[in-house]
């Protein structure tokens, strides 16, 4: 199989209904090594966690179908804990604090600011 010095990339599950900004983190993300999927919604989110592990979701918070809230929710109650990072133009801050979710940014964003973030969240053994 691999070598035995490769290390894992951090797998990313991006939430959005916005498909421009899945594009644009999708390729943000894959040059700085990480892997990525997408969704399009809370509902498509659960069965891409249903299917895969993930080391962080970006979630953004409005969204048709299932709004990001209720896909955290749902996550929780499924019993899982990925470490989530909110995406909102609206409110990020204030959701993060509602939900007790790991972190958030408001949008628009810079995107080296959300690698580095992601990057916190997912590998909290290794700031401190
Ligand atoms: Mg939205």
């Amino acid at each position: 199989m691999g070598s035995a010095i490769s290390v894992q990339p951090l797998r990313v599950l991006i939430i959005d209904d916005d498909q421009a900004l899945l594009r644009m983190l999708r390729l943000s993300m894959l040059s700085e090594g990480l892997e990525v999927a997408t969704a399009s919604d809370g509902f498509t989110g659960l069965e891409a966690l249903a299917r895969d592990n993930f080391d962080a979701i970006v979630l953004d918070l409005q969204m048709p179908n299932m709004d990001g809230r209720t896909f955290y929710r749902q996550m929780l109650a499924q019993g899982r804990r990925t470490p989530v990072l909110i995406l909102s133009a609206y409110g990020a801050e204030a959701a993060r604090r509602e939900l007790r979710a790991d972190a958030a940014l408001p949008k628009p964003f810079d995107p080296d600011v959300l690698v580095e973030t992601i990057r916190r969240i997912a590998e909290p053994a290794a700031s401190s």
